[in-house]
Order: structure tokens, then C-alpha cells, then sequence
């Protein structure tokens, strides 16, 4: 373990150049010309190390990044490593976040969430290539575009990469301190549309039944529905109805999210709405639930997972701590899927989607070396799933 250690930290300049090049070259998941700027550039980068690489071309998001690291003689199913390039930030944010590093940070736009991931990544594979070259598994890296405005365009095929492989690597952000996610929440939302009486309201109030009164009744139920000690968290995010002055409102929509440790969890709630009834017997409601990304959750295959990244940590002299986060990733979906998922192994830092976004510059060699590490471990396991 130690050389791959060695390996990376000599290769630290590299790994500033490359996390600098891709966060300058701003990517909002919006924009797909700047989005596919980037994964030019990130696809050259990967052919320069060796990589197999094929642009996935997406209509409205940018298009995704495929690259493949295959031995000499394949003999067990790939590791996926997964990840996006798109972010939360407008062209033009670096003018406001310069891509620099001072007092050991290196700030920027993106890197946190999750450019840095993405340096990390290629250079654990270049670790291995120099220093672990008889492989069994190919390696597959997925970088897409889409992730966070919930990866609709990349959902499919990120799901078909996970079905064929033995485990998947999530590059996103760790936890503070460099802790890796077992377990995520799943996210989603209730529409919730209440249809009252419309009747003007000077000449025939008791004519009316108004759908945001009715609502506001709602809502209070409904954020009783929340329950923090099971990790269920439901918030009405937005409301609104009525017309006009003088017009009872018939019509009112609240727009809930909701966050769940387990697909029971999602079921229970999803009940609990189906029987929310109308206090105003002339009102009637209309509840509609959507889980866009399913619970990532602490499976056996996950902790067994989490282990083996503990142990090769160890091997390296590191400790790697574990723990839960309320934000979904792409990991949710492969974990969904029952192939074994490990989160947050990208870099350690802070301020994902905020101003102060940085990465933490010691920490990366060392978290390249660890995932280097993981990457050579699952080639030796026999892992239960494919092989
Ligand atoms: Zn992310």
C-alpha cells in the first residue's frame, strides 16, 4: 500500500493541475455548451492516461464522459467509479471564487462537489496502472452531467454501468473530516392540489369554500408527518393559490419534500398522505408523490464494502470514519439496485454549493492513494455479485 502512497504524493502537482484545469472551465448543468467544454477537456485528460474514452452525446444536458481501464485479460466483472462534472455554479462565478490555494485550501468553484473527486480518481488509476498492472477487473469511470438537478438525462445509463459491475466508487464530497456516506436519505416530493368552491367574496362568502384555507389546514398535518428521530423529514417548501381580491380561491398547491432513511419509511408516507381528507367537506384534495432518488441504504453489501476501504485505509496509516447525510447523489440509485455502493470517497473539505467551497490540499494524495488501494483490493476480492 505504501508505494501507491508514495506514488501519489510525488504526483500532487499533477493532481492541483488537473483539479484547476476541469473547475476552470466552469460547467452549470444548465449550460450544456460549457458542460461539454469541460468533458472535452476531462476526456482528453482521461486518453492521456491511458483510458478508453466515449462521449455519451444527451440532447439538453452536457454529454456524458465513459472511460474504461481494461488489463491485458479481463476475468471478473468492472468496478464502477461515478461521478458528475456539471455544477451548481454560473459561468462567471470564478470572477467571485478565484481557483486558488491559500492556507492549504484550494478553493474554486466545483472543486468540492465534485471536480476534485474526479482528479482523484484518475490519479488512483494511474497509481495502479504503474504500480498494480496484473488487474483482473476492468475499471469503468462515469462522469455525468446531470447529477445535480437529479440526473434524469443519466439516470438510465448510470443504472445499466452499476447492473454490470461488482461494486460502485461514488466520488462525491466526504463527510467532515473525510468520512465516507453509508447511508444517504432518498429524496422526493408531494404535490398536494386542493379544489374548493370559487364565489365572490363580498356578495357570497358562505357560497365558498376556499381551497387556501383548506390548504393551510393541510399543512399542518401535514408537517406533523415529520419525525427527525427516525430521520423523516417532510417540509412544505411551497404554497400558493387564490386568484384575486373579491374571488374565494378554488384552487391552492403546496409543493412538499421529503427526505427518508428507508423504502419503508417512503411507503409509510406515502400512506400517510393517501389519507389526509378535506376539513371543509366541500373541498376535495389530490396528493401526488414522486421518490426521485430512492434511499442509499446501510445494506450488509455496503458495510462490507465500507471494511474493506477501512482496512486498505488502515494499511495506509489513515482512519476512515463513516457516517449518514440528508443529500441525495447518484449513489442512491446504484445502491437501489443491490449492487454494493461506498459514497463520499472523493475529497475531503467543505462548503459544497456555498461561497467558502474548497478541498482540503494534504488530505488529496493520500485519499488518491486509499482509493488506488480500494480499486486493488476489489480486483483481488471475490465479490459476491457478477463474479
Ligand atoms: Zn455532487
Amino acid at each position: 500500500m505504501l508505494p501507491l502512497l508514495s506514488f501519489c504524493t510525488a504526483e500532487q502537482p499533477w493532481l492541483l493541475d488537473t483539479i484547476e484545469a476541469l473547475a476552470r472551465l466552469e460547467s452549470p448543468t444548465t449550460e450544456k455548451t460549457a458542460v461539454d467544454r469541460c468533458g472535452a477537456e476531462l476526456a482528453a485528460r482521461l486518453r492521456a492516461i491511458g483510458a478508453a474514452v466515449t462521449l455519451l452525446p444527451r440532447e439538453r444536458a452536457g454529454d456524458l464522459v465513459r472511460a474504461e481501464i481494461t488489463p491485458q485479460a479481463p476475468s471478473a466483472a468492472p468496478i464502477l467509479i461515478l461521478g458528475h462534472f456539471d455544477t451548481v455554479w454560473p459561468v462567471g462565478q470564478l470572477a467571485r471564487m478565484p481557483c486558488e490555494v491559500h492556507d492549504g485550501r484550494l478553493s474554486g468553484p466545483g472543486v468540492f462537489d465534485m471536480k476534485a473527486g474526479i482528479a482523484l480518481a484518475m490519479l488512483a488509476v494511474r497509481a495502479l496502472q504503474m504500480l498494480v498492472p496484473d488487474r483482473r477487473r476492468p475499471i469503468v469511470m462515469l462522469w455525468t452531467t446531470d447529477e445535480e438537478v437529479g440526473s434524469a438525462s443519466s439516470r438510465e445509463v448510470l443504472e445499466d454501468e452499476a447492473r454490470q459491475s461488482a461494486a460502485v466508487l461514488v466520488l462525491e464530497p466526504s463527510l467532515p473530516g473525510g468520512a465516507v456516506k453509508t447511508a444517504r436519505k432518498g429524496c422526493g416530493h408531494f404535490e398536494v392540489a386542493v379544489t374548493g368552491v370559487a364565489a365572490h367574496a363580498g356578495l357570497e362568502p358562505l357560497r365558498g369554500a376556499s381551497a387556501v384555507a383548506e390548504l393551510a389546514h393541510q399543512i399542518l398535518r401535514i408537517n406533523a408527518f415529520q419525525d427527525l428521530e427516525r430521520g423523516v423529514h417532510v417540509n412544505v417548501v411551497r404554497a400558493n393559490g387564490g386568484l384575486q381580491s373579491n374571488v374565494i380561491p378554488e384552487h391552492a398547491h403546496a409543493l412538499v419534500d421529503v427526505r427518508v432513511p428507508t423504502s419503508q419509511a417512503w411507503g409509510e408516507l406515502a400512506a400517510s398522505f393517501a389519507e389526509l381528507k378535506p376539513i371543509d367537506f366541500r373541498t376535495s384534495l389530490d396528493c401526488r408523490g414522486v421518490l426521485n432518488r430512492p434511499p442509499l441504504e446501510r445494506t450488509p453489501a455496503v458495510v462490507e464494502l465500507f471494511e474493506t476501504a477501512r482496512a486498505v485505509a488502515g494499511d495506509l496509516g489513515l482512519t476512515l470514519g463513516e457516517g449518514e447525510t440528508g443529500g441525495g447523489s447518484d449513489g442512491n440509485f446504484t445502491a437501489a439496485l443491490g449492487v454494493p455502493t461506498l459514497d463520499g470517497l472523493g475529497a475531503v473539505g467543505a462548503g459544497a454549493h456555498a461561497l467558502d467551497e474548497h478541498v482540503l490540499v494534504d488530505a488529496l494524495a493520500p485519499r488518491a492513494a486509499l482509493i488506488a488501494g480500494l480499486l486493488a483490493r476489489l480486483d483481488a476480492l471475490a465479490l459476491q455479485r457478477q463474479d
